[in-house]
Formats: structure tokens, sequence, C-alpha cells
């Protein structure tokens, strides 16, 4: 069994309790490796590093922190493979996918915040009466940054770069299910030359680490993606300690296709949008809303290339749809494709867990799902499924797109497709989304604000959002006397 440890002040230690989860590699339901299962004492003593390792990393000068950065991003990439191979291992997804997108994406984190480090710059105002104000724009201190399993490294960077580059020491607890480049990062941070306490990773479950974090009083600020429901009870903690929170939540999010849209470029997208690393990211298109005259033609296309779709070994290169991260999770997603025959709609293909043979037999895999018939307000419309499964609704108006599209609970992202130029404006505007996409799906440019609305989230991610996020604003004011 390998095992994991955690990072505090600069070395590796194990959890002060004792205690270690198993850790299953989904592709083949074996375990392989012991995570700590990390508490109270653990966080206090990374917080405790972190806020020792604060004056000296927020006093650095601006270019000493980017050059650090930036040495940290050289190096992660010059370990791209060893790190693709952990993600693929911890998640279950297709090895090439880590390879093209989860840690390029990492280093990408790294290199944009070190780099728009050296362009931060804050207002200033003269006022009349000879008054000149401006804006001090100061690291908090210690700052937590909880994450998610689907894009382990990936939203990690996503959090841990900004909060870094503005000044902050942080205290990661990533997802108990893939701690492995978390603590991967943690060793190259250490290469990079990041002095000890800057960046300290403690591993363990939400209840027990990741609420410890959020509670801990010296913790100013928490940057969290995962669920809405675990977003909220992380709100119910912090909120009554003031403390600044971003939350980057579920989604439910609708792909709409217009009848006058590029139907190849709408098809291809669609399925990318559904099926990327099995259906479990918050952005992935998981209705697809499409207009009625094109309704049977993008059907039977859409239906064609999903049963195409290669569900196999994440190793292997051909493989496009590799493993769920869990058994518990294959089990929700199964019950809600039960749900969705019980709510009167018909499967179109997939539906079922796959038995795959040899070496991933015992595989947490769940074969491409379609399903249509099903009115937009019925459960599986509305509640987030985070797998492979999607649904078609038929739409006859704009007005009626709009409004299915804005029936969730959720609004983090969408995606139009038309080629008429004015609609795209107008519904962009009208839908309830933190991130529109019109005539692309998960395209992002780093420095555009990130996040959703309704339960979908609070804040935002991304370009100066972040490095707002991060600092706290002072204004000073003077008066400019003339005697
Ligand atoms: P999760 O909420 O179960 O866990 C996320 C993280 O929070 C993990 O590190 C977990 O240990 C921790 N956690 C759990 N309970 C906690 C608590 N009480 N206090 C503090 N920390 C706690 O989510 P998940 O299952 O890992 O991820 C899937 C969810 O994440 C989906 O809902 C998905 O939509 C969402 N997500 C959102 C975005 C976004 O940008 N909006 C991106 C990726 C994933």
């Amino acid at each position: 069994m390998e095992r994991r440890a955690n990072f505090i002040g600069g070395s590796f230690c194990e959890p002060l309790g004792g205690q270690y989860m198993e850790k299953r590699d989904p592709a083949t339901g074996q375990s392989f490796a012991l995570v700590p299962a990390s508490d109270e004492q653990d966080i206090a003593a990374a917080v405790e590093a972190a806020r020792q390792a604060f004056p000296q990393w927020a006093a650095l000068p601006s270019e000493e922190r980017a050059r650090l950065l930036l040495r940290l991003a050289d190096i992660v990439e010059q370990h791209l493979e060893e790190l693709a191979l952990a993600e693929s291992r911890d998640t279950g997804k297709p090895l090439w996918l880590a390879r093209q997108l989860d840690i390029p994406r990492a280093v990408r984190n790294f290199r944009f915040f070190a780099t728009g480090l050296l362009h931060l710059s804050s207002e200033a105002y003269r006022g009349d009466g000879d008054i000149f104000s401006y804006t001090l724009r100061q690291p908090l201190g210690v700052v937590g940054c909880i994450s998610p399993w689907n894009l382990p490294l990936y939203l990690l960077t996503w959090k841990v770069a900004p909060a870094l580059a503005a000044g902050n020491c942080v205290v990661a607890k990533p997802s108990e299910l893939t701690p492995t480049t978390a603590q991967m990062l943690a060793q190259l941070a250490c290469q990079a030359g990041l002095p000890a306490g800057v960046l300290n990773v403690v591993h363990g479950d939400g209840p027990r680490a990741g609420a410890a974090l959020v509670a801990h009083p010296e913790v100013r600020a928490l940057s969290f993606t995962g669920g809405t429901r675990t977003g909220a009870e992380i709100a119910r903690i912090a909120a009554p300690m003031f403390k600044k929170l971003t939350l980057e939540l579920g989604g439910k999010n609708p792909f709409i296709l217009f009848a006058d849209c590029h139907f190849e470029r709408a098809v291809a997208e669609a399925l990318r949008a559904a099926f990327s690393n099995q259906g479990q990211i918050c952005l992935c298109g998981s209705r697809i809303l499409v207009h009625r005259p094109l309704y049977e033609r993008f059907r039977q296309e859409f239906v064609a290339r999903v049963r195409a779709l290669r569900v196999g070994d994440p190793l292997e290169p051909t493989t496009q749809q590799g493993a769920l991260i869990s058994e518990a999770h294959l089990q929700k997603v199964l019950a809600y494709i039960e749900l969705a025959q019980q709510e009167g709609g018909r499967i179109l293909c997939g539906g079922e867990r796959l038995r795959l043979e040899g070496r991933c037999r015992n595989g947490y895999f769940v074969a491409p799902t379609v399903i249509e018939g099903l009115a937009p307000e019925c459960r599986v419309n509305q509640e987030e499924i985070f797998g492979p499964v999607v649904t078609l609704i038929p739409f006859d108006t704009e007005e009626e797109a709009i409004a299915y599209a804005n029936s969730v609970p959720y609004g983090l992202a969408a995606s139009i497709w038309t080629e008429n130029l004015a609609r795209a404006h107008r519904v962009a505007e009208a839908l309830q989304a933190g991130v529109v996409w019109v005539n692309c799906w998960m395209v992002r440019d780093l420095r555009t604000p990130f996040g959703g609305v309704k339960q979908s989230g609070l804040g935002r991610e991304g370009g100066w959002e972040a490095f707002h996020f991060f600092t706290e604003p002072k204004s000073v004011t003077l008066a400019l006397w003339r005697d």
C-alpha cells in the first residue's frame, strides 16, 4: 500500500491522530493507498505554519514571488507525465485527458497568476478640495483552499496560485478521493524553493479536516469548489465569523441548439460538453435543449455518436470514457437513470453499468446515457447528476428555450448555438448563468470572471476577481493642505 502524507511547514508528516482512509483506483476497484484522515490538530498545525510564514512571504518583492511561482510552473510542466498518470489513477479519467487538460491547465494557472501579479494596480482618485485617495490591496494572511475530485490539480491550483501570488499563505485541503497530485505539488513547491509554511497540504475528509479548516479563527478566507450542499454548510459556519468566501458549486447547465446553428460543430461540441470526464465537470451541458425543427436530425446523429464512444481502461490511448470516481457515485448515477424511467423518460442509449474485461473488471463504469421524453420540471432535469447522463428536451420558441434553461435552481454555465448574432446576444443576456458560451463550450480565457449564480455559487474566480478576493482593499485618503 502506498501512503500519502500531510505537508506542513515544509515537511511531510503523518496525521497526528494516526488515522488513515483507503483510496481505491476507480478503474479497477482496488485499494492502493492510505490517505491521512486528518483532524483539527493537523489543521491547527498547518494554520500555525502558514501564520509564521506569512510576514516574510507577504513582504517579498512581487518580482521574487512571481519568479518562484513561475519556477514552480516550469517544474510542474517537467513532471507532466507523472502528474497525469497519478491524476488518471486517482480519478479514473483517461490518461490522455489528464495529459491534455488537467496538468497543462495547472501549469497555466501558475503562469497566469504569477505574471498577473506583475501587473497589479489599484485605484487612485484626486478629489475636489485637494483630497487625494488611493487603495492599498493587502494580502489577507492565512487562507483555506478546499477542492473537489473531478479536476483535482486543475482546480486546486486555480485557487492556490492567486492566493500565493497575492501574498497569502495557504492551507489546502484536497478531496480525500484524489490526494495524490496535491501531495506531488507540495514536493514540487519545495523543489521550486517556496519557503516552508507558504503552502501546506492537509488530507482528510470534509466533516473533520474540511470543517476544521473552515472553522479555524486564523483562516481569513475560504475558496471552495464542490457540491452545493457542502457550500451551504461552509457558509453557515464561515458567515458568522465574517470570513471572505468564494463558493463554486454545482450546475445543471443547458446546451441550447437553435435550428439555424452550424449543425456539425454543434453536435460535436454537444458530445464533448455532455461526456467530457464522464460528465463529471461542473460545466457539462447535461440538458440539451433542441429547437423542434432540428430535433429528429439531432437525436439521430447524437445518439449514433454516443453509442460509438469507447468506454475502457483509462490507460488505453483509444479510451474516450473512463471510470466514475467511486462505487457510491456510480450508484448515485444509476439511481438517477432508474428515476428517469419512473418519471417517464425513454433511454435512447446506455442506461447501465458496464463490466469490462481484464484489469478493469471491477471498475466503476457506466455506459454514456441519453434520455428523452422528460418534462423540464422533473427531478432528473432539475438535479445535478454529475455523470455520463444527458437529457434531450425539444423547444418551439426562443422564449421557451430561455424559460427551460432558467427553470433550474442552478445557474453556472450555458452554451448557445445559433448563427443569428442578434439572437445570440439576446439569449446570452436573458440566461441566468455566470458563464455563457456562444458556439463553443468550455473555452476559458483565464482573465474572465468565473462563477455561478443562484445555487451554483457565490463570488467569482479568475483574473482580477481572484486578486481582489485574496486581498483586502484599504482606502487611504490624504488632505493636501495649501497654506
Ligand atoms: P463535495 O462538496 O463533496 O467535496 C468538495 C470538497 O469539500 C472536498 O475536499 C471535501 O472533502 C470537502 N468537504 C466536504 N464536506 C465539507 C465540510 N462540511 N466542510 C468543509 N469541507 C468539506 O464535492 P465533490 O463531490 O468533491 O465534487 C463534486 C461537486 O463539485 C459537484 O457538485 C460539482 O458540480 C462541483 N464542482 C463545481 C465546480 C465549479 O467551478 N462551480 C467545479 C468542479 C466541481
